[in-house]
């Protein structure tokens, strides 16, 4: 592998894994509660990792609805799983 891939080859990564990330070659702030993940390639480079904004607005979304469930659909939930 060469090294010129490696950065497509992390975000494509992370990507199957259910993550768009933008990748950068130094250490970003935090941003929405989330904390950078460092990743070194083979070629020992290390690379950052932060969920795009378009991916943290999909998860808020999620968040969203889980959180959205009426009281009543949970207690059925709760009712089957016991
Ligand atoms: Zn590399």
């Amino acid at each position: 592998m060469i090294h010129r891939d490696c950065e497509d080859y992390l975000r494509r990564g992370l990507e199957v894994l259910g993550a768009k990330a933008d990748i950068f070659l130094e250490e970003p702030d935090p941003v929405d509660g989330y904390q950078p993940e460092d990743n070194t390639c083979p070629h020992g480079v290390t690379y950052w990792a932060l969920p795009t904004a378009e991916q943290r607005e999909e998860w808020r979304l999620l968040e969203t609805v889980r959180i959205s469930i009426p009281e009543h659909v949970k207690a059925q939930i709760r009712k089957k799983k016991g």
